[in-house]
């Protein structure tokens, strides 16, 4: 008899069904595939230009060099631009030149003094009861065992707001099955004059009880949308074409157009 596979979900598809429910039936029930915007592109070549950087520190000792991480940056953005499909008005040329400001900055001021025991670490477990697997990927685990992620945005992150709710920091915390975990988010504003905060959260059991409610009732949440039972919410949180991979079938659904056609 075939086993029966265990469902695996993703913190990524937790905050996607947070962030707006209706963007989350396009792509796990609808199964919408996207190419990604030019700001998810440049936040997957930050990415692997850190992780490029980390994996020489953890194979031999040294700090990489600036040159280096530039290069990775800049070669990862050559190979994947044409992939894209870019909006009117975008410029290319634009995002490159503020995604390699902000490499030069962060790595420069952040990047080079941290001690990376490993990178791009998968970890999984099962979420107790609810017949359902979690995965997540942590970017960074530092020699303290402060877990670090990256985040390439466009906007300030409200320290103060984040240290308070991010569901992220608990996710992990989760995961790594420990008593508490610190966390560090460090974010690079992607502008003409990058800025870098690091921001600082430690998470517990306690607040790991609480996720533990929050993905039961995400995963009710998820069954009902996939068997038609609860519809799908818009939210206006990131509605607009440069933001939302789904703002054309958004569109469509709400005023009731058949895209096929
Ligand atoms: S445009 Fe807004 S409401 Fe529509 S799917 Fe995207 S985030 Fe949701």
């Amino acid at each position: 008899m075939a086993e029966l596979k265990t469902p695996v979900i993703s913190y990524t598809q937790l905050s996607l069904l947070d962030d707006c429910s209706l963007a989350w039936y396009f792509k796990y029930v609808k199964k919408i595939g996207k190419p990604q915007t030019i700001y998810m592109f440049a936040g997957t070549c930050f990415h692997e230009a850190m992780q490029a950087a980390n994996l020489v520190f953890i194979s031999n000792g040294n700090k990489a060099e600036l040159d280096y991480v530039i290069a990775v940056f800049d070669s990862k953005w050559d190979k994947g631009i044409k992939s894209l499909e870019l909006l009117p008005g975008q410029s290319p040329k634009k995002f490159k030149a503020n995604g390699l400001a902000a490499v030069e900055k962060y790595w420069s001021e952040v990047g080079r003094y941290q001690a990376p025991d490993a990178c791009e670490v998968k970890i999984t477990k099962d979420l107790p009861g609810m017949n359902c697997r979690l995965i997540g990927i942590v970017d960074m685990i530092r020699s303290d065992n402060t877990l670090v992620d990256y985040k390439l945005t466009t906007k300030k992150w409200n320290e103060e707001e984040e240290a308070a709710t991010n569901t992220q920091a608990t996710t992990y915390t989760f995961l790594t099955g420990k008593p508490y975990v610190d966390f560090e988010f460090h974010v690079v504003q992607r502008k003409d004059k990058p800025k870098v905060d690091v921001i600082s959260m430690r998470r517990d059991y306690v607040d790991v009880e609480d996720f533990l409610g929050y993905a039961k009732r995400s995963l009710a949440l998820m069954s009902a949308l996939r068997e038609g039972t609860v519809p799908p919410e818009p939210r206006d949180k990131y509605c607009s074409e440069l933001l939302c991979q789904y703002y054309r079938e958004c569109q469509a659904w709400k005023y009731g157009i058949n895209l096929s056609n």
